[in-house]
């Protein structure tokens, strides 16, 4: 029996665009019929793993038949060590997007003010989006957030978040610690800062804003995606106040981690001298596409990420076609989606032959852009 009636969805769920906040690179190649060269557009760690984590992988795959512990015990334990905080005030969860989620789910409904930078990380919105908040967005100001204008609009609006990312994606810029502390003192106690912190490890370390469970309205966000190479994974993690912490287990996926995840997880955090090495190599692939901009003509933009925003030196639709010849080259990256940031493309940190390949494609790209 069939009918050409289909079971309703929620009013939300009928009002939301069909939008694909990403367009995976596995996607990208299907297209293309041919895979990439250079796999440098999605922020991931070409260096891999750390050879621990991958031991610990292979070990805990021979258990795969078992659920994850729901607890996240050793993990949880094992993070709170390293960050000198306690257990309760560590939420492990499906990757930062995953808590974003979860996060959203806790504070937002139909209405509720969110206050965002025009640009920023899409993932958060798109949660936002699927929960009935009202997104507030204001600009970007040389290429960084503006702190001042997030606390200010959030006060205007009631805003019960306000995401910032430290550093940014898609810029790579940072703000020292005292702008992030200061933002956080300015918001109202009722308001959240949801501060997303996936690329901390490449921060130095006088600009990482130091620890405190003890505010209630701002909850830290970090990954295994970045630094430690575990994207494929998807692991990330939240501290903050230990009370809010806990009001994720009323939400959450209980399961949603599996064990092979969590045994990367705790050899990868484990493992700090191999997460040094890749700090290391990231600094030197930075220097290099700076290297490879600068031949071309072309700017790099100051980053404590692991990808770096090239200023392609025109508007958005310029970049959009020098992105479309790198593509089109076997070499994959992004670029910011809104104006002004859209006249970069943004270039992750890749292995030699990455970038070989980067240097060989760039200058035909620029070529073809200013063509048309
Ligand atoms: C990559 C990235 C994330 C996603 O992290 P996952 O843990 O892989 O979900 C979140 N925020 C920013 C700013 C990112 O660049």
């Amino acid at each position: 029996m069939s009918s050409d009636n289909s079971v309703p969805q929620t009013p939300l769920v009928q009002s939301l665009p069909a939008t694909v906040p990403f367009v995976g690179p596995e996607t990208q190649e299907r297209s293309l019929g041919r895979p990439f060269k250079a796999r440098i557009g999605a922020n991931e760690s070409v260096f891999g793993p750390s050879p621990k984590a991958i031991a610990a992988m292979q070990k805990a795959a021979q258990e795969g038949w078992k659920y994850g512990d729901p607890e996240f015990f050793e993990l949880r334990q094992a993070l709170a060590k390293h960050h000198g905080v306690a257990p309760e005030e560590v939420m492990v969860g499906e990757g930062i997007d995953g808590l974003f989620g979860y996060t959203v789910r806790l504070f937002v409904e139909a209405d509720t003010a969110v206050v965002t930078s025009l640009g920023a990380y899409p993932t958060f919105n798109f949660h936002v989006a699927g929960f009935g908040g009202r997104l507030v967005t204001v600009p970007y100001r040389d290429d960084h957030e503006d702190p001042e204008a997030l606390a200010e609009a959030a006060s205007a609006e009631r805003a019960r978040l306000v995401y910032l990312a430290n550093p940014d994606n898609p810029m790579g810029s940072w703000l020292p610690a005292e702008r992030i502390a200061t933002l956080a003192e300015a918001l109202p106690p009722d308001c959240m800062l949801v501060l997303d912190e996936a690329y901390s490890d490449f921060l130095p370390a006088d600009a990482l804003l130091p620890l405190d469970t003890s505010r209630r309205n701002l909850l830290r966000f970090r990954t295994f995606s970045k630094a430690h190479g575990l994207a494929g994974l998807r692991v990330g993690y939240v501290i903050g106040h230990p009370e809010v912490i806990d009001s994720y287990n009323k939400i959450r996926n209980h399961f949603g981690l599996g064990r092979v995840t969590q045994a990367a997880a705790l050899a990868a955090i484990e493992d700090q001298d191999y997460l040094a090495e890749v700090v290391d190599k990231v600094a030197a692939a930075r220097a290099t596409i700076g290297e490879i901009a600068a031949a071309n003509g072309l700017n790099a933009l100051p980053s404590a990420t692991n990808f770096v925003a090239v200023d392609c030196g025109h508007d958005g639709a310029f970049a959009k076609r020098v992105l479309a010849s790198l593509v089109e080259q076997g070499v994959f990256v992004r670029m910011p989606g809104v104006a002004p940031l859209d006249r970069c493309i943004r270039i992750s940190a890749g292995k030699a032959e990455d970038l070989a390949a980067l240097a060989e494609a760039l200058p035909r790209a620029l070529a073809e852009a200013q063509q048309s």
